[in-house]
């Protein structure tokens, strides 16, 4: 059992909250939710009150990348990781090659090499902590890789390999979207979820496509290929036009996720989230480089993640411990990924989350760590 050590509440951070999925959920959201009813909650998707969440929805991501003519964003149910089969089916022409440093990189992989209408995918592996980048092979038509690995805090660049035209580039920004930067003309398809930087709830997932990608969709989709209409990205086309889903969606994640699109729009945008989460990101590994139990995880500087960060523990502090005290304390979701198995914490830095907060929690843990040592 942990000593019963109490923070004092000065130290604390405001919002305990540091997950990398689902995240903190700031009040202005719970408000648009509030303020959803009765007009919105409880109320046909398929009329206009809905279809108008659905389109701020669209038009903010448009606003916050800046999408160039031609692309679009559409979006279903079934979040990221449904978005793998759907891709699987309607964006993978006969062979992939994904990059797999990590535990959602290699998840998509397993998707393509599963498909019994493809070719066996080519993976490029990095060890955990480190990244692989796509490289150009004959008989590739679609480059995978994540642009943030959520399981082990590593970024890669988000560019589109040279000497690859005809293929698709498909991104996965799930844990990236909202909080690194993005060109989004090096991506063809760049799909995320609203439960990271968007502090919504999960379950739908979302894409910003480009005409070459919308090209692909619907030349699969015309080429008599089985696809189950869940997973049709060309129907998913279709219906996101006419700002719809396929089947139902979860009507206050939408509202959820509007409202966190209107907030970092109307505080600058893309310029806004990025001097959070590199704020965030700059306390954080400054204080594992000062510490003398604590070591970032990640080792190469560049591939050192703005919106996830993973700390490394020296063996004389048990993370688990360190964990369940600040938790006590209402200070969550710092835990390692389960199969990373570490003595290790990882953070959530999204936009969402004040870089003072970042602060608090290393002091926090300071704090703790002082008194679990003497
Ligand atoms: C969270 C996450 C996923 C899975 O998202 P779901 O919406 O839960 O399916 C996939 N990829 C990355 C990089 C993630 O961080």
């Amino acid at each position: 059992m942990p000593p019963e050590l109490v923070i004092p509440s000065e130290l604390l951070p405001r919002d305990g909250r540091f997950g990398s999925g689902p995240s903190r959920v700031r009040d202005a959201q719970i408000q648009a939710v509030v303020d959803a009813q009765p007009h919105v909650l409880g109320t046909s998707h398929r009329q206009a009150p809905v279809k108008n969440v659905v389109g701020a929805v669209r038009d903010g991501l448009s606003e916050l990348y800046a999408l160039p003519d031609g692309y679009e964003v559409i979006l279903g149910n079934g979040g990221s990781t449904s978005f793998w089969d759907a891709a699987t089916f309607s964006l993978v022409e006969q062979r992939a090659q994904h990059c797999a440093f990590g535990e959602f990189g290699a998840k998509f992989a397993k998707a393509t090499a599963a498909a019994p209408f493809l070719d066996d995918s080519q993976v490029r592996e990095a060890p955990a902590g480190d990244i692989a980048l796509p490289e150009p092979a004959d008989g590739i038509d679609v480059y995978a890789w994540p642009h943030n690995e959520t399981s082990t805090g590593a970024m890669a660049p988000a560019l589109r390999p040279q000497g690859t035209e005809g293929a698709l580039t498909v991104i996965d920004g799930t844990s990236a979207a909202g909080g690194l930067a993005l060109d989004p003309t090096q991506a063809d398809v760049y799909y995320f979820a609203p439960q990271k930087s968007f502090g919504s709830d999960g379950g739908l997932w979302l894409a910003l496509v480009s005409p070459a990608a919308i090209e692909r969709i619907e030349r699969i989709a015309a080429s008599g290929r089985w696809i189950p209409a869940t997973l049709d990205l060309a129907t998913a086309l279709e219906n996101s036009r006419a700002n719809q889903t396929l089947n139902t969606p979860a009507v206050a994640t939408l509202v959820m996720l509007a409202e966190q699109l209107r907030w970092l729009n109307g505080n600058g945008g893309m310029d806004f989230a990025l001097s959070r989460t590199a704020e965030s990101a700059r306390r954080i590994y400054q204080w594992a480089d000062a510490s003398d139990f604590a070591e970032t995880f990640v080792t190469k500087p560049s591939a050192r993640s703005s919106v996830v960060a993973t700390v490394d523990l020296s063996p004389s502090v048990d993370s688990s411990v360190l964990r369940t005290i600040l938790r006590s304390q209402g200070v969550v979701d710092i835990d390692p990924y389960r199969k990373l198995g570490r003595n290790q914490i990882r953070v959530g830095m999204f936009p969402a989350v004040d870089p003072d907060d970042v602060s608090a929690l290393t002091a926090s843990i300071d704090w703790i760590v002082e008194r679990l040592q003497t």
